[in-house]
């Protein structure tokens, strides 16, 4: 079998992850892998130089083709990001900065574009024609295979899930506008919701270290009872929920795949989402459909951004 070797980074609105990969024929294998905090100081400058210090440190005086998926809204192919709520990046030509301090071209594609890429090449999706995938992190992302190729809408800004909009003139979310769906489930705003008055049973989870505060920590009061925490993810359950039956009734998918950080962590929220799922999804949209959990975990990011650097590089 012939394989290639190719470097995958998924960089989110917290980690920033880094592969060495192998490429067969629908198979990958992770050779070496970093992962690390995005870190308080995320200039696009400091994060280039980040990511560069990554991919030399997984292919140490190699020059191979490097795929990057990153938690952003794209302006088009042309590597420039135009919106990165949970970065704080407007018009940022990043696929440039990253290539400057690399010195060869970089693939720059959606987080959750790789995604569902890596999980319909090498994971839980594997051959299915029609993908809809949705991953819960930081923020709410989306990605979509269609009849087998990627789906980017006109100027690849499709599938931004995470800013459907739920509540008109609702919460304030990291994209600049409000009530967007993410702004209730997002991960950052799960947390940014009781970070200003943690009940006492919030305060235990974290042993008093309010930094430590995540997403399932606000899941796990729900499930022990906290009133406060209960309506936050209630909520979130509500709008999630909402916002994945309206996808799944004009999308008709054969695979709804869920993942993320907080999809996993949050039991509570899992549940709460799925059952009203389905109640407000259209039925004739359930024919068919298998609603799974992404199985490559932090893995799909790095596999799909490396086998889609690879082809988009052309090398
Ligand atoms: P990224 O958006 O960078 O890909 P992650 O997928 O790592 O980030 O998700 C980060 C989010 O996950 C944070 O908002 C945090 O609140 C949440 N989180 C971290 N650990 C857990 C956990 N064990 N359970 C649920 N949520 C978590
Ligand atoms: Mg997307
Ligand atoms: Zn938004």
């Amino acid at each position: 079998m012939v394989t290639t070797r190719a470097i995958g980074i998924d960089l989110g609105g917290t980690n920033l992850r880094g592969a060495l990969v192998e490429l067969g024929e629908g198979e990958a294998t992770i050779l070496r892998q970093e992962r690390r905090a995005v870190g308080e100081d995320r200039s696009p400058e400091t994060v280039a130089r980040a990511l560069a210090v990554l991919v030399r440190e997984l292919s140490p005086g190699e020059r191979l083709p490097v795929g990057v998926g990153i938690a952003a809204m794209l302006r088009g192919t042309t590597g420039v990001v135009a919106n990165a709520p949970n970065l704080g990046w407007r018009d940022v030509p990043f696929a440039r900065l990253a290539e400057a301090e690399l010195g060869q071209p970089v693939w720059l594609d959606n987080d959750v574009n790789v995604i569902v890429w890596g999980e319909q090449r090498f994971g839980a999706a594997r051959g299915k024609a029609d993908v809809l995938c949705v991953f819960g992190g930081t923020g709410v992302g989306a990605g979509a295979v269609c009849d087998g190729r990627l789906y980017r809408g006109a100027g690849n800004a499709s599938l931004e899930l995470g800013h459907v909009k739920v509540v008109e003139n609702g919460r304030a979310c990291g994209c600049g506008a409000r009530g967007c769906v993410e702004a209730y489930a997002g991960g950052r705003h799960l947390v940014e919701q009781v970070r200003e008055q943690p009940s006492a049973v919030l305060l235990e989870l974290v042993q008093g270290r309010l930094e430590a505060l995540h997403a399932g920590h606000v899941d796990e009061a729900a499930r022990r009872g906290d009133e406060r925490a209960r309506g936050i993810i209630d909520e979130a359950a509500r709008w999630l929920g909402l916002t994945l039956a309206n996808a799944v009734t004009l999308f008709n998918p054969g695979c709804l795949l869920l993942g993320g950080t907080v999809w996993v962590g949050c039991p509570r929220l899992r549940e709460g989402t799925l059952g009203h799922f389905r109640r407000l999804v259209n039925v004739p949209a359930l024919d068919g459909l298998n609603i799974a959990d992404a199985v490559l975990g932090d893995d799909a990011g790095v596999l799909g951004a490396a086998d889609l650097g690879r082809r988009e590089l052309g090398r």
